[in-house]
């Protein structure tokens, strides 16, 4: 690839802001010598991270799915292989999508506002939702998508050169491309730029707690405070997702939530108002969360979008039970996504759509009347 493919300019910086927000957009590849096309890729790319041998074949312990591949079969994610009696992840250095993108659009509000994340994927998920709207990467293998190639020192060198603050691993999961993401993030780390992750949080303790240690922020989606309802509408489990939030905490990573209201799957008012009670009660009252609204897209097309007075309510539940930072997120020109000092109330940060408007934060605290507003400012 060469460098000039990742020289965008400030108005197709604005153009790919405005297109991704319905949804992730794929770099273009520009010819044959930029990308890695799925003919020539090699079927696995590295020894993969947290393998184990067991009688009924190889297991990965990234995620809960924890799968046991014999010979040749593929994982729940699709880019883990097993080959030679050894797991390879075939997600490394290969995104499918790199895009500049404002931090804001992770969601992430209380991390360096206003700056530049360079956003990285492979294709692969570990979990099938419904809703998915990026399921043309998140469902497929990195051999059937169109590839850049983009090993970990490089993604660190156009991140910097594209006056990024930070790299985020978002768009399809990046535990499934952990070893990539985790190997990607030392380097940042030692170059000074931060790592974020927008995640499912559908990750074991072991290798999160590997992953804490490198990265700085997180955006992770809470789909439901149901067991049923994560198995039907997602294919997972609650109870992990909710551990992992008490780890990105508990190992001091800078964690901001989204909750998305799904008419007729996680609308109900009663599971919002124990999902912030537990939030409340757990530690999480200066952990933002973000109430998005629910667009018809994947296997959901028949449902309408979430109604506004709906979030307002999650809204309202919310900071009932005493959490501090409410946002509600897809809905244009809606006040609910400035961030008010929870003291004297004065919007302490202004946004349209993914643009800062006024930030009032002064050393970390609102100018007024001098809270800490909880965040990573600088
Ligand atoms: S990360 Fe992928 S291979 Fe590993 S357990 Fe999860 S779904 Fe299976």
């Amino acid at each position: 690839m060469t460098d000039k493919n990742f020289d965008i300019s400030k108005r197709d910086f604005v153009k790919k802001c405005l297109a991704l927000s319905a949804g992730v957009v794929a770099m273009p590849c520009h010819g044959a010598m930029n990308c890695i096309i799925p003919e020539e890729q090699e079927l696995y790319k590295k020894v993969a991270m947290f393998q184990e041998e067991t009688p009924r074949g190889i297991m990965c312990r990234i995620c809960p799915n924890e799968c046991v591949l014999k010979e040749g079969e593929i994982s729940d994610c699709r880019n883990r292989i097993v080959r030679k009696s050894k797991l390879y992840t075939m997600a490394y250095g290969n995104p499918c999508s790199a895009n500049v993108d404002p931090i804001e659009k992770k969601p992430l509000y209380h991390f360096l506002p206003g700056s530049r994340a360079f956003s990285i994927a492979t294709a692969g998920c570990n979990l099938v939702c419904l809703n998915c709207q990026n399921w043309a990467i998140s469902q497929t293998s990195p051999d059937k998508t169109r590839n850049f190639n983009l090993p970990p020192e490089k993604v660190v060198a156009e991140s910097r050169r594209n006056n990024c603050l930070s790299i985020a691993y978002t768009y399809s999961e990046p535990v499934t491309f952990y070893e990539y993401a985790y190997e990607t993030a030392v380097i940042a780390k030692e170059s000074g730029i931060k790592n974020v992750f927008k995640s499912n949080g559908y990750i074991n303790p072991e290798p999160l707690k590997k992953l804490c240690a490198v990265i700085d922020g997180a955006n992770i989606d809470l789909k439901s405070f149901n067991d049923s309802t994560y198995l039907k509408l997602a294919g997972g489990k609650l109870q992990p997702v909710l551990d992992a939030l008490k780890i990105y905490k508990d190992m001091g990573v800078w964690l901001e939530i989204t909750n998305l209201i799904v008419p007729t799957w996680t609308d109900n008012t009663d599971e919002i108002g124990l999902m912030c009670k537990w939030l409340s009660e757990n530690g999480f009252k200066d952990t933002p969360l973000h109430f998005s609204r629910f667009y018809p897209t994947y296997k959901l097309e028949q449902l309408p979008p979430t109604p506004v007075d709906l979030l307002k309510t999650a809204y309202r539940i919310a900071i009932g039970e005493g959490l501090k930072y409410v946002y509600i997120g897809n809905v244009p020109g809606n006040e609910m996504a400035d961030t008010k000092c929870p003291n004297c109330g004065t919007t302490v940060i202004a946004r349209q759509g993914y643009r800062i408007t006024a930030n009032k934060i002064k050393d970390g605290r609102c100018i007024k009347c001098n809270t800490i507003i909880e965040g990573v400012w600088s």
